[in-house]
């Protein structure tokens, strides 16, 4: 069955959906059997739970929570929990399927999970927030550990949050189980360098594809849309290696700089005032804006669907770097191709999270931890084996960096399958 990018003309922006298609296609490319995809077109198991919280005023609200498992043939499924009213099924299931090819793809022994909870963190006091947190660990108890499915930080999930599931898994398990989430604090078993990690990443795919292009980075300008934790430390970190960054957006609005933001101080003003609009000497600047802005590097590190048959006619950008998990749809990637720019896409350029909470949960099971740059050196290493594959994979097969990671990704997949006898004769393209 040949892969549409629209649905009657309309532009489909079902995570899920899109998912399905981008393996089909790797699997096709791949001249996999049909089996491979029927395998990796669904998730191994969605659970779905009711979490009762009982609100300040005495009154108990019960919210939705769910975790899909998506394939564990590599390792334990892992990926992280999302906070967030829009959260639903299919964008769960989609997102525990780029967890299994984002681990394949950097070599990680694991597979792909993720979680979330139907709610708006905001609108719950810190203790109601411990509560939900807590309810939903014990929920999903019976499904999840340090051999099954480890969870870790996503939007509106931070190392807090982590504190308390662990307390709770502990709880319920009479023990210490620190391996069983990451992305938490130092203090309890957390990796140095975790906090920055998939920023860091972000900004090592960035160098990489600068130096394939012939790009100095210290001549270039960037614009980041988000400013959570991937954003900012993106930011930072590109800020740091001389590259002007002139614009960010958040939630809350935006600021618009020509001749570069400080990134330092902007964080601190975000620290105080919980957005970036108003920051002292910039001008505001809306999302379009943002996305069209004269520039050399564009970074999406906020939610889905934001380059689409909109905006993605607009980008001036040579390099577009998926910071957050399916900025892109199917049409909007289409035209990123037919502009010739430079895509890293999201299963690549975000995978400097998973790889350091990896190495977390590698720490907690020996009882012994690594200095920052140790981690950092590591996660140096693990990310330029990851572009280089997906890079060769580009020249060798012609193809976009999409459908190259996609190659990477499904093709280690398909041979763990052969290797454990579910699928024979079939050779991974190159070597990696
Ligand atoms: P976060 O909650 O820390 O930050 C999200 C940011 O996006 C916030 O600044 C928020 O204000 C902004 N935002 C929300 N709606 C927006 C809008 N309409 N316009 C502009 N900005 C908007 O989340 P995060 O952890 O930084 O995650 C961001 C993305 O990166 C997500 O797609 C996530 O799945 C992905 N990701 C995160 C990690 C990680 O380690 N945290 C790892 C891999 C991928």
């Amino acid at each position: 069955m040949p892969v549409k990018e629209e649905k009657n003309g309309e532009e489909i922006t079902n995570p899920y959906q899109i998912a399905q298609q981008l393996i089909r296609r790797a699997a096709e490319s791949l001249d996999l059997p049909e089996g491979v995809y029927n395998i990796l077109k669904k998730p191994k198991r969605v659970m779905k739970v009711s979490i009762p919280v009982r609100r300040d005023n005495g009154e108990y609200a019960n919210f939705t929570g769910m975790r899909s498992q998506h394939i564990d043939i590599l390792g334990p499924t892992k990926g992280g929990i999302r906070f967030h009213p829009g959260v639903n099924e299919d964008e769960v299931v989609a997102l525990s399927m780029w967890m299994s090819l984002k681990s394949a793809l950097v070599g990680l022994p694991f597979g792909g999970g993720k979680g979330g909870v139907i709610v708006n963190p905001e609108e719950l006091s810190e203790r109601e927030l411990e509560e939900l947190s807590r309810g939903y660990i014990r929920e999903l108890e019976p499904i999840i550990g340090p051999d099954k499915d480890v969870p870790a930080p996503d939007v509106n999930t931070n190392g807090q949050i982590m504190g308390w599931m662990l307390d709770e898994f502990d709880r319920l398990r009479g023990k210490d189980v620190s391996g069983f989430i990451t992305g938490k604090p130092v203090i309890i078993g957390g990796s140095e360098g975790r906090i920055e990690a998939t920023g860091r990443g972000v900004v090592i795919n960035i160098m990489e594809a600068a130096k394939r292009l012939n790009l100095e980075l210290d001549k270039l300008s960037a614009v980041v849309q988000g400013f959570g934790n991937v954003g900012s430390i993106t930011a930072k970190l590109l800020h740091e290696q001389g590259v002007k960054v002139i614009a960010v957006t958040d939630a809350g609005g935006g600021a618009y700089q020509s001749n570069g933001l400080d990134i330092v101080s902007l964080i601190d003003y975000v620290n105080a005032h919980g957005t970036v609009n108003g920051f002292e000497g910039s001008e505001h600047i809306s999302n379009e804006q943002l996305f069209a802005a004269d520039c050399d590097i564009l970074v999406p590190a906020a939610l889905e669907n934001q380059i689409t048959e909109d905006t993605a006619p607009t980008i001036k950008a040579k390099i577009v770097a998926e910071a957050a998990n399916g900025p892109t749809t199917p049409q909007g990637n289409k035209i990123m191709e037919q502009k010739d720019i430079f895509v890293i896409p999201d299963i690549l350029c975000n995978s400097g999270g998973v790889t350091v909470s990896y190495f977390e949960w590698v720490q907690n099971a020996m009882h012994y931890f690594w200095k920052e740059d140790e981690v950092n050196e590591k996660l140096k290493e693990k990310m330029e084996n990851a572009f280089d594959s997906v890079y060769r994979m580009k020249m060798e097969k012609n193809a976009s960096m999409r459908e190259s990671a996609y190659l990477v990704g499904v093709g280690r997949l398909a041979e763990a399958m052969k290797a454990r006898g579910w699928i024979k004769n079939w050779d991974m393209p190159i070597e990696c």
